[in-house]
């Protein structure tokens, strides 16, 4: 047997870890609606970060609003025509996009509403801003909850995602880093990502997800990518109630193999919030440490890393979790009584910074677990030269991106993905002073 149930530690974190986190928030946000009872409420994002101001994680990072993304950033990877028809299409003028919306598959899921070219140029600016720091050594840690859109297409909107923020967010960080690494604990599959790449081995998208009669319906074990991305996409379907414990015993091996062999410069963590128990569209049974568990071992292979939200539609859970989170990326553990914040009566009745698991039955039996994980391991093997690129001159920035002096004084080394530049930065886990 490949699988091995493992017991489900404490989460421990180093304070001596000094690692540069840059945090992105647009107050804006909070204030677009997708409509009456619809499931997605960006206002989510404003409870995550009114939470994590009052923890005083402000004391800890780097606070940013990013530029929200252009037209021709998002052309990086989606169309233009798309894109156009995001910049110009209104609920009051929808009508006179029958045939487009039909085409960009807007709609009942996911509709056009109020400020939708905003919304999603906010969450596009701060992936790519992210991605920007961190390919130029300015931060080790870049986070932002209000991205995470993993559904979207090149062409098409899916799944209450617009724009995906993730490809832009990689393609940026492809610019300095050889290879990149994308995981993906949402529990729907990272559909709108994994297709972005899938012909390519300069990124490995592992995405584990609910999969059987559940959106977006793809993502199975035996899809691997195709031609030169071939066994660089991973998937690990999983079954309704999975647990804190299980999960990190198929989480963990799959990532530490993908570490060894695949040896990513980046990686981009897509934490969907809606694998918590009691998600209102999921069914997963993770608690909150179970969810964060998996930011905190990504975390520790010390990795310039990208933080990203995603789903989650029980929004007190959602909160809760991405803050506590926020917590452990600045090698704090948040005490579990919640401070006073803007949204304090969310929290009722316990007031506390927990998401507790249910009883509910976990289908994943070992014997089903232990068949992915044999079937991923060996997918994985193929890999294990990992492939480098051709040198380059690294491309030059767009304009806007600026900073120039900030770029000539840290000439020296501005890719931030290099040995040399980890080696000046982070402290590795197993160096005890
Ligand atoms: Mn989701």
């Amino acid at each position: 047997m490949v699988y091995e149930a493992k017991p489900f530690d404490p989460i421990t974190v180093n304070p001596r870890d000094k690692r540069r986190v840059a945090y992105f928030y647009d107050a804006d946000v909070g204030n677009y609606n997708y409509g009456a009872g619809h499931p997605m409420k960006p206002h989510r994002i404003r409870m995550t970060h009114s939470l994590i101001m009052n923890y005083g994680l402000y004391k800890k990072m780097e606070i940013y609003r990013a530029k929200p993304a252009t037209k021709q950033e998002m052309c990086q990877f989606h169309t233009d025509e798309y894109i156009d028809f995001l910049s110009r299409v209104t609920p009051d003028n929808l009508d006179m996009f029958k045939k487009e919306s039909v085409k960009f598959n807007v709609g009942d899921d996911t509709p056009v509403f109020d400020g939708v070219y905003e919304y999603s140029s906010i969450s596009g600016g701060g992936s790519m801003e992210g991605a920007a720091r961190l390919n130029r050594g300015k931060c080790d840690v870049a986070i932002n909850y209000a991205g995470g859109l993993h559904h979207a297409k090149k062409s098409e909107a899916s799944g209450f995602c617009y724009l995906n923020d993730i490809v832009l967010g990689i393609i940026e960080l492809l610019r300095y880093h050889p290879r990149v690494l994308y995981i993906d604990i949402d529990v729907h599959h990272g559909d709108g990502v994994e297709e972005a790449f899938y012909t390519t081995d300069r990124v490995m998208t592992c995405s584990f997800h609910k999969y059987g009669e559940f959106f977006p319906g793809t993502g199975e074990l035996r899809d691997i990518g195709v031609g030169k991305g071939k066994h660089y996409a991973v998937n690990v379907p999983l079954r309704d109630g999975i647990d804190d414990a299980t999960y990190k015993s198929v989480f963990e091996p799959v990532i530490s193999k993908i570490m060894e062999w695949y040896q990513p410069s980046a990686v981009v963590l897509q934490c969907g919030g809606d694998s918590l128990s009691g998600d209102r569209l999921g069914c997963f049974n993770l608690s909150i440490r179970g969810h964060a568990n998996c930011v905190n071992y990504v975390k520790s292979f010390g990795i310039p890393m990208m933080v990203v939200g995603g789903g989650g539609y029980t929004m007190r859970n959602v909160a809760r979790t991405w803050c506590f989170e926020t917590g452990l990326l600045n090698n704090v553990i948040l005490d579990p009584e919640l401070p006073y914040n803007d949204y304090y009566e969310y929290y009722g009745p316990d007031y506390k910074l927990d998401v507790r698991p249910s009883n509910m039955f976990n289908v994943n039996s070992p014997e089903y677990l232990d068949k992915i994980l044999q079937s991923v391991f060996t997918n994985l093997e193929r890999t294990k030269y990992a492939p480098s690129v051709q040198l380059n001159s690294v491309p030059k920035d767009p304009e806007d991106l600026g900073d120039v002096e900030e770029d000539e004084q840290e000439a020296k080394d501005t890719k931030g993905g290099s040995q040399y530049a980890r080696d000046q930065i982070v402290e590795p886990n197993n160096e005890f002073y």
